[in-house]
């Protein structure tokens, strides 16, 4: 969290003020205010990372959540299971790196045992997959997003500040090897650093049954600069690939997958565009995220938030958990405020989790 900013911790957290909160009815699941049905948790396990990718985090000046502040993993088991009663069904697990997260496997393990929830994901940077792809296939991960922006070494080495390629590369095939499918790569597309690897990129998908995403980079606390120049935008992406490998098949859309599916014809894999910044998915949003600290971060690019963690550490009942989660649904904003201007300020990408 940016604690410098004049903001922080007050407006625009929301205040909870669990006296007035309405009750909501439990046994349907919860819909937010425009009456989309949320039932997608995205749990940023740690703000921590063992990258530092130039999107996402700056080099210099990033303020870590000292570890109090971070949800337990019992905290995180009672949120998850308020959450399952609420009518969440799905999990991702991202951060930060979450395999950096001590305990994964256990976590995993009880998260996919509690009633309600019927799918796990990660978000990885896989540099630790090599070794732990197996362990977290047989806790009970589904799948895996792995992300990838170069295939170059020494340009991936500079845009994660000195990752090795080979290293991620490793983890993609043991994400493979241990069934974690169907694989999906992400990657960010940033004007001047690697947007002379579209087509690389691209054409793993004429070799591997994976799905490469492109996502445009987006406006968090810290890259807010490099996002308002570097963007490039789908239809760019597009008629850059349609221009090396023809026209691209439209696939079917799944209502709640924020990505346009493409396919170049006759390849295994398909190219997913993730278009946040110039072409909004909001009216099919079905997610909340966590944050590592305990807050309920109501959309990805906007500042509000609604605080778990002191419920969770002034003795909330299992029922109160719901309730606030069910509140904080009805709170979710319609969408984000780019067009006019609106900027999120509080956090990075990497405490929010994508
Ligand atoms: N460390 C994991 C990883 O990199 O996959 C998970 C956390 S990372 C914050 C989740 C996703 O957010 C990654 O796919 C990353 O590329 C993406 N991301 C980070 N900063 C971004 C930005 N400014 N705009 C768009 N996507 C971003
Ligand atoms: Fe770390 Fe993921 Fe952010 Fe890269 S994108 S710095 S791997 S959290």
């Amino acid at each position: 969290m940016n604690r410098d900013h004049p903001m922080a911790g007050t407006v625009p957290i929301t205040l909870f003020e669990a006296a007035s909160m309405p009750h909501y009815a439990t046994h349907q699941p919860a819909c937010d205010s425009f009456g989309r049905r949320i039932d997608y948790l995205r749990i940023s396990l740690t703000d921590r990372c063992n990258m530092r990718c130039v999107y996402c985090m700056p080099v210099v000046g990033m303020q870590f959540a000292p570890r109090p502040e971070l949800l337990t993993n019992a905290e995180l088991l009672r949120v998850v299971q308020a959450a399952a009663t609420a009518g969440f069904r799905k999990l991702r697990l991202t951060g930060g790196e979450p395999t950096l997260r001590q305990d994964l496997v256990e976590l995993i393990r009880a998260m996919k045992a509690l009633p309600g929830i019927e799918h796990i994901a990660m978000t990885s940077n896989a540099l630790r997959l090599r070794h732990q792809a197996h362990q977290l296939k047989a806790a009970g991960l589904d799948r895996v997003n792995i992300s990838i922006d170069s295939l170059d070494p020494l340009k991936f080495r500079q845009i994660s500040y000195g990752a090795n390629l080979d290293d991620v590369w490793a983890g993609i095939e043991a994400a493979n090897a241990a069934g974690l499918h169907p694989i999906k790569l992400n990657a960010v597309i940033v004007r001047g650093l690697n947007d002379d690897e579209v087509v690389a990129l691209a054409s793993l998908t004429t070799r591997y049954p994976w799905e490469l995403r492109f996502i445009e980079v987006m406006p968090l606390s810290g890259v807010a600069n490099l996002a308002e120049d570097g963007v490039v935008s789908t239809s760019e992406l597009i008629a850059h690939i349609e221009a090396h490998f023809g026209p691209l098949q439209l696939e079917e859309h799944h209502a709640a997958d924020p990505a346009r599916c493409y396919r170049i014809p006759g390849a295994p894999g398909k190219l997913g565009f993730i278009s946040a910044v110039t072409d909004p998915f909001c009216d099919t949003c079905n997610r909340m995220r966590l944050t590592a600290d305990g807050r309920l971060h109501l959309c990805l690019l906007r500042d509000n938030e609604v605080d778990l963690r002191a419920a969770l550490r002034n003795g909330a009942s299992q029922a109160k958990l719901e309730q606030i989660i069910r509140h904080a649904v009805y709170l979710k904003p319609w969408g984000h405020g780019l067009p006019e201007g609106v900027l999120p300020t509080l956090r990075g990408m990497s405490e929010l989790g994508g």
